[in-house]
């Protein structure tokens, strides 16, 4: 029986069938919460091994990361430093970078905040060329949960909840064992009205209300929610990036309010950016060093 990967319900509809690398996908919505998502255990993404070889070939053609990858990575970590700086009085001492890729966001948090950080990465290419800049790496989650680390101050998931197949489990994980009861949880997602978002690792399609929704379902305090282009465009909303902090250990979840009228809201940016992108061609999409096909 398939399952939600936000809500757990087992009814849903069939939304969109896709191709994605030669990959067939279908993209069903859950009738009681409204999320978009491709079956983890249908996806070849929900296999572990995926991530460890196949990803980042099947994505890049190479194991190790592209100019154009590493472009995005550096403009989207000084944005994201600019934003922590805003939201933090002070400086987080401990940082853990979870989908670290490179390192490049948990070598920017170091260098603007002077603080320590480990980062998550199962790929071992990129983790590898990771350690090979000085940064402390570990290669899965489940590693770092066995470690029983200190706690630390600021968690970020970049660009990783919509390949999570229990984004709420995790969160909830992460919140218990990992983030201390003052710290700060920060994501970024691709918002599925504005972005393409269906890709073959793409398990959920979060919009603003769906990504609220998984973190108040895993028991944090939403203290902001962004919709932004940063570093790929400045007039299509194409990412979501939040803030939140812990709840106090034992506070129930909110009622689960499900999103409507996905599939129009989904049609209306999708045309929204097909106009921008014939009328400023040039600012709906910025210049790429190298331009590839993925648009992430
Ligand atoms: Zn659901």
């Amino acid at each position: 029986m398939m399952k939600c990967n936000l809500c757990g319900s087992e009814k849903q509809s069939v939304f969109d069938c896709v191709e994605s690398f030669g990959y067939a996908l279908i993209y069903y919505q859950c009738e009681r919460c409204g999320l978009v998502f491709q079956s983890a255990e249908q996806s070849q993404a929900g296999d572990p091994t995926f991530y460890a070889e196949t990803y980042r070939k099947i994505y890049q053609n190479s194991e190790m990361p592209t100019p154009k990858d590493l472009w995005v990575q550096e403009k989207r970590a000084a944005h994201l430093v600019m934003l922590v700086r805003k939201v933090l009085p002070e400086s987080p001492k401990r940082l853990l970078d979870i989908g670290a890729s490179t390192g490049t966001l948990l070598a920017a948090f170091q260098k603007a905040f002077g603080s320590q950080g480990v980062g998550v990465e199962p790929g071992d290419a990129y983790r590898a060329h990771a350690e090979s800049r000085g940064l402390a790496m570990v290669g899965s989650l489940e590693q770092l949960f066995e470690q029983k680390p200190e706690r630390f101050d600021l968690v970020s998931l970049i660009h990783v909840m919509e390949h999570l197949p229990e984004p709420v489990e995790t969160l909830r994980r992460i919140r218990k064992e990992l983030l201390s009861p003052d710290g700060l949880l920060l994501v970024e997602v691709p918002n599925f009205y504005a972005h393409d978002s269906y890709e073959l690792a793409h398990l959920s399609c979060f919009t603003p209300h769906t990504l609220k929704t998984v973190l108040s379902q895993a028991g944090f305090d939403i203290k902001g929610v962004l919709r932004h282009g940063k570093p790929r465009s400045a007039l299509l909303n194409l990412y979501i990036t939040a803030f939140a902090r812990p709840l106090p250990e034992g506070s129930l979840p909110p009622a689960l309010t499900p999103e409507r009228h996905v599939q129009r809201k989904r049609k209306m940016g999708l045309f929204y950016r097909r106009v921008v992108q014939k009328v400023l061609p040039h600012r709906a999409w910025l210049p790429l060093p190298e331009e590839t096909g993925v648009r992430d």
